[in-house]
């Protein structure tokens, strides 16, 4: 009853258009055919046209795709990097996932969490044991911005996910001087109700992702049975219209690639952040890019779409050219090789992650004791392929130029949405971000950094204060700069979470 009750029918409809919703397998698989010989002319002038910071015409993606030639490649590769500067410059920001919960109604065939695999342990977190995690993540780690991730289940309805959100937000713990909190809290959920999703709102989502998993409709249906919630692909399909019309404006896009055809899954990202421009105005926050990895008890010899590093790293690329306003995920579901070979063309990845159930509890298992890196894979969803601290992470990130940012200050001055996309494409958010990474930054070494990596981070910081001074009067005012140049004494000080 509770599975029949969810899903409304005519919080579907409402956006359909003839009955029929806005990915068109066909039209996608000729649109690749089509655009299968692009002349090396064409997909210049098309790498050209990505700095204009707009969503990319399908056809144009198309053509990208189908490049082949090592020496054009690298073109493109090199595109994605300085498009990724222009719009976000040297800054990474981190984050960890807290897994709330593996009770999962679903069995979409490539997960550990499905229904009926006996090889997972159940659990769903109860609000202490979600008030243990974050203090682990925000007092021991030093992570200032989460992604909660739900499996779909009566026990983690719309109310569980706002009640553990606002239990994170609540926890402020003093520690080495400075204070241990969660500013930002990015839900991955399974599709809701406009209902449940206004509940969220009001209780602070930062991005709403639902990814949708595969596009293709034949190898939806056949990945995710049939009776099944997420069976049901328009209400996960427009599960970010819902959220928009509920008034959650960062939503992210994702697809889990292996499924089907990575160029397909690549058109299919494209279509839906064009959709959701033609009717809200307004694209996806960000895109992730998850690939299919073992997991606990999962047959995974149907899988015949396998992506290959070299294609994995050349589909980052094209979606930095094609939606080069969003930020892009990369997650530690990869390697540490693969992501260093990526990262310059990525916003975001996570850091310290653990994905089981209590398992940031159980590897900080006394006060200061430190990480504990062992997976648990009777309590995970899927394998991980960096369980790296964050601290190495920083180090590492620093050592190839980045500014690792802690930054949360656009959501909670209501820099979000619209409002943050126009001002990124057009290079104003990037300077408060700018300001906002050296301020957060400096807190983290402050509070959390070992020895060489505040060495180090300390470095990048007085090579960022050189940038911002230089392009004092043209893109700061002398009254930012003096700010922040008191900020980060503030800082030095003992205060904590001043921003722009
Ligand atoms: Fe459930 Fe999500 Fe796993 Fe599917 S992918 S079985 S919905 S947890």
């Amino acid at each position: 009853q509770w599975q029949k009750n969810l899903i409304k029918q005519d919080e579907i409809d409402r956006y359909l258009s003839s009955g029929k919703d806005f990915i068109d397998d066909e039209a996608i698989e000729n649109e690749i055919k089509a655009n299968s010989s692009a002349s090396p002319e064409r997909i210049r002038e098309i790498v050209k046209k990505a700095f204009d910071i707009k969503l990319m015409d399908s056809a144009d993606v198309a053509a990208l795709l189908s490049v082949t030639d090592p020496a054009l490649k690298e073109e493109i590769f090199a595109a994605a990097r300085e498009i990724k500067m222009k719009v976000y410059d040297k800054r990474v920001v981190t984050f960890a996932p807290l897994y709330c919960s593996s009770k999962c109604v679903n069995a979409c065939s490539y997960c550990g969490f499905r229904c009926g695999n006996e090889a997972i342990e159940r659990r769903v977190l109860s609000l202490d044991e979600v008030e243990a995690e974050a203090r682990v993540l925000a007092s021991k780690i030093g992570h200032k911005r989460l992604v909660m991730v739900y499996g779909e289940h009566p026990d983690t309805d719309a109310d569980y996910i706002a009640e553990t959100m606002c239990r994170v937000y609540s926890i402020k713990d003093p520690v080495r001087g400075g204070v241990g909190e969660i500013r930002r809290v990015n839900i991955n959920a399974a599709p809701l109700p406009i209902e449940g999703l206004v509940k969220l709102r009001e209780a602070g989502i930062g991005t709403y992702q639902v990814f949708q998993e595969t596009y293709h409709h034949d190898t939806y249906r056949k990945v995710h049975p049939e009776g099944t919630l997420k069976g049901n692909y328009p209400w996960r399909l427009y599960a970010l219209h819902r959220a928009m019309d509920a008034g959650i404006d960062d939503v992210a896009v994702g697809a889990l690639f292996g499924l089907y055809d990575w160029k397909f899954e690549v058109m299919g990202l494209v279509a839906h952040a064009r959709d959701l421009e033609k009717r809200f105005g307004l694209g996806p926050h960000t895109v992730s890019v998850p690939r299919l990895e073992p997991a606990a008890d999962t047959d995974f010899s149907w899988v015949k779409h396998w992506v290959s590093d070299e294609d994995f790293r050349y589909l980052i690329a094209v979606i930095r050219l094609a939606i080069p306003y969003a930020g892009l995920i990369v997650t530690n579901r990869e390697k540490p090789e693969m992501i260093r070979s990526v990262i310059k063309m990525c916003t975001q990845r996570d850091a310290d992650t653990r994905v089981g159930i209590g398992a940031y509890s159980d590897a900080f298992p006394e006060t200061e004791a430190g990480a504990i890196n062992h997976q648990q894979e009777e309590k995970q969803q899927f394998m991980l392929g960096d369980t790296r601290s964050l601290d190495a992470i920083i180090r590492e990130l620093v050592d190839m130029g980045h500014i690792v940012s802690f930054c949360t200050a656009g959501y909670r001055c209501g820099r979000t949405g619209k409002k943050i996309m126009d001002a990124l494409s057009s290079g104003q958010e990037g300077c408060f971000c700018k300001l906002n990474a050296v301020l957060t930054f400096q807190e983290w070494l402050e509070d959390f950094a070992t020895g060489d990596t505040k060495e180090k981070g300390s470095k990048i910081i007085d090579k960022e204060m050189e940038e911002i001074r230089a392009r004092v009067p043209a893109d700061f005012s002398k009254a930012q700069l003096e700010h922040l140049e008191k900020g980060l004494l503030r800082i030095r000080a003992g205060e904590r979470d001043l921003y722009f």
